[in-house]
């Protein structure tokens, strides 16, 4: 399993600021952010899956376009994984045919293009070799991370979220956690501000890795454009045990498993 990221910023601004879509092999995406827009139409055209965090737009700004600009090149859907409340928010608020056409129900219902499938926490998604298995988080709308499992081990993907004990345990439950990508939004000086919009500043995020079990090489993801540079600071100022793991996220970068 190879694991691209395609964005991994909490804004936009330049091709540094692409936002948040990790691509796993050529046709798996998780999340669909701004990045996705980098793909070439071929590379469109081969993703079979998309897997949604949650219902902010820079986590899906691109799947509606992904969805209309493959719809007509393609003979098969694209299956949209999410939590059963992620996806009545969508047929609600953006397959609505107001904001863009409900692909769910083109050409007719029994043939669409886009397929919705809940996923919760405690369910996999098996897809060949590849085991795609939510975890829990805490957001402001509803949100989850996802594990990623592969051939030689697990990458966990926190999602949006702020300090959450489920979360902690599940990443503690995984025996062979290779990497976790992890947020950091605001940066410690806007506290209240992580904690009213449920992100993790890096103070926060610090004390999330004081309690995790193992050694996972720690990737730190979607900052704020405007403060990315306090914002690596302060999440490098961390001293604890996971110090020599500690790594910001970068796009391009790539995970093999
Ligand atoms: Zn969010
Ligand atoms: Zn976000």
């Amino acid at each position: 399993m190879k694991i691209r990221v395609l964005g991994c910023s909490g804004g936009i601004g330049g091709k540094a600021n692409l936002t948040t879509s990790l691509l796993v092999d050529e046709d798996i995406l998780i999340d669909c952010g701004t990045g996705v827009g980098e793909l070439s139409l071929e590379a469109l055209m081969a993703i079979d899956h998309v897997f949604l965090t949650h219902s902010h737009l820079d986590h899906l700004a691109m799947l509606p376009m992904l969805i209309d600009t493959v719809a007509d090149l393609r003979s098969r859907p694209i299956t949209l994984y999410a939590s059963e409340d992620t996806l009545r928010i969508l047929r609600a608020h953006l397959f609505n045919w107001l904001i863009w056409p409900d692909f769910t129900a083109i050409p007719d219902r029994l043939h669409p293009l886009l397929r919705m499938q809940p996923v919760k926490v405690g369910e996999t998604v098996h897809l060949g070799e590849r085991a795609i298995s939510p975890v829990p988080a805490l957001h402001s709308v509803p949100s989850q991370g996802y594990a990623l499992r592969g051939r030689q081990g697990t990458l966990a993907f926190s999602g949006d979220t702020t300090v959450c004990d489920e979360q902690v345990a599940a990443l503690n439950a995984i025996e062979d956690l290779h990497y976790l990508l992890i947020e950091a939004a605001f940066p410690n000086a806007h506290q209240d501000l992580a904690h009213a919009a449920r992100h993790l500043s890096p103070s926060m995020l610090h004390r999330v890795l004081d309690r995790l079990n193992g050694s996972p090489e720690i990737f730190v993801t979607h900052f704020k454009p405007g403060h990315a540079d306090l914002l690596a600071r302060e999440v490098l100022a961390y001293d604890g045990r996971l110090r020599p793991h500690l790594h910001l996220l970068g796009n391009g970068q790539t995970f093999d498993l």
